[in-house]
């Protein structure tokens, strides 16, 4: 007798299909809220048992209690960190790779799905204006993302001739939080510059280099941020670049939440110099509209990374050998070259999943026009929000917004006083907002992401601080 789990069976499809269906269908999707562990703990006790369950039990059971323990990042009331807003086709297309077992490791395995993935990432990296044959994967986040590049960045340097015993990266304070993380992976230390108005400047990476602080001589890269997490600021990647072109220096971009701004012509001069990147972060799952996990990792020569990051072992020397019909003229790089593309080549890892399909089926879709349009609705939107509280008597807008994050101030309030309401706004599902620390003071903060967060939103919060 066959596995029963392994027979296509009609009723837990349409169990299944049936949730996704209403879920999808939802509009607008509702925040919903954290969870407790005890009561969490207590009902899942004894679930998984020798026999088993009907999947209608297991599925009541997330639907009703685990599914509204999770806030959804992608309502439209959710503005905290960063939110989610994937469209309805990239949704749906997510199901389609599940369905599919569909993974991307090499050309050998999954051609089809490298190729379509592979186009993806040619139309962001000609967004950011790189030059023909950049290239890359796609990994799980930004920070898997920053930790391969800076590998090839650490990797590149000793190639070059121009290694150190102890490889430095200058970056800001202001550097994502996995960047630090990823040098402390990598055994690589910051070199930290001060930042000028929150900023990376070419002046202040100048005048550091050249000072007598200790490491500057062991600098083989610099980190630009375009779009900070915490305030949506973007360093002055056109005089970094060049400085980092000039000495030598791997120039690493992490673009992971502004990159979707790429598409935006209101503030694409912002992001000039981003061109000059010798390795690009954007996370789709961000700012481009993607369901999770989806991060773009883009090289300028590819040929870099996959010297650093190929993987050698015994089994996998069939995918980097020349297969009939896949491979031409040799030395071509570049992912739309004819020539085999092994996604595996330029991160660290080896078996993913094909997480860059939902995205190319919704560019497909939906074409790069309404994705220009729905970045500049939400750039809009974060604009119109600032006015609001500019003009609201008893709050403090901190600075206009760069992108789409908004931070502020409610006079006389303290920490304890943001996180209250936080939890207030959250209980009465006006909105997730939670408080961050803007230059050694608590401060609000909301990130728009969605098209939808209308400023008929951000006035209902607005109002709860009165
Ligand atoms: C979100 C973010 C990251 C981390 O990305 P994950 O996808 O969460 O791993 C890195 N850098 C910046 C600037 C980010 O906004």
């Amino acid at each position: 007798m066959r596995n029963p789990m392994f027979v296509f069976d009609e009723r837990t499809a349409d169990l299944v299909l049936g949730y996704c269906r209403e879920r999808l269908a939802l509009d607008p999707v509702p925040l919903d809220f954290g969870g407790y562990a005890r009561p969490l703990h207590a009902l899942l006790e004894g679930l998984i048992t020798p026999q088993g369950n009907d999947p209608a039990r297991v599925l009541g059971l997330f639907r009703d209690h685990l599914a509204t323990a999770v806030i959804s990042a992608d309502s439209p009331r959710s503005l905290s960190f960063i939110p989610a807003a994937p469209t309805k086709a990239s949704l749906l297309f997510d199901m389609v790779v599940s369905s599919s077992s569909m993974h991307a490791t090499s050309w050998l395995e999954a051609a089809g799905a490298v190729a379509a993935e592979n186009q993806v990432l040619g139309v962001l990296a000609g967004l950011a204006g790189l030059p023909e044959g950049a290239g890359g994967c796609f990994v799980s986040g930004g920070s898997a993302a920053n930790l391969s590049a800076l590998m090839v960045g650490r990797d590149t340097a000793a190639l070059r001739g121009h290694g150190t015993e102890r490889p430095k990266f200058a970056c800001t304070d202001e550097a994502h939080s996995s960047v630090a993380k990823a040098l402390k992976v990598l055994g690589v230390e910051p070199f930290v510059v001060r930042a000028v108005d929150h900023r990376l400047t070419a002046g202040a990476l100048e005048a550091a280099l050249g000072s007598d602080q200790p490491g500057a001589a062991d600098v083989v890269g610099v980190v630009a941020t375009a779009g900070t997490t915490n305030a949506g600021l973007i360093d002055d990647l056109g005089g970094v670049g060049s400085l980092a072109r000039e000495r030598g220096l791997w120039f690493h971009v992490d673009a992971a939440y502004g990159g979707g701004a790429l598409f935006a012509p209101s503030v694409r001069m912002l992001f000039e110099g981003i061109e000059l990147a010798d390795s690009l972060v954007i996370d789709p799952h961000k700012w481009l509209f993607a369901p999770f996990d989806c991060a773009a990792l883009l090289y300028r020569q590819p040929a870099l990374a996959k010297a650093v990051h190929t993987q050698d072992a015994a089994y996998l020397d069939v995918i980097h050998e020349a297969m009939p019909g896949v491979q031409s003229e040799a030395g071509t790089q570049g992912p739309t070259q004819d020539a085999p593309w092994n996604p595996t080549d330029y991160a660290f890892h080896l078996t993913r999943r094909a997480r860059g399909l939902p995205l190319w089926f919704s560019l497909a879709v939906h074409g790069t026009d309404a994705y220009r349009d729905a970045v500049e609705t939400v750039l809009e939107n974060a604009r119109e929000a600032a006015a609001l509280i500019s003009t609201t008597p008893y709050l403090e807008l901190v600075r206009p917004p760069t992108l789409s994050i908004v931070l502020f101030r409610r006079n006389g309030w303290s920490r304890a006083d943001y996180e209250a309401w936080s939890a207030e706004l959250l209980a009465d599902q006006v909105a997730f907002v939670t408080p961050t620390v803007w230059e050694g003071e608590t401060a609000a903060r909301i990130a728009l992401l969605h098209p939808d967060t209308t400023a008929g939103i951000v006035r209902e919060i607005v109002d709860t601080m009165a």
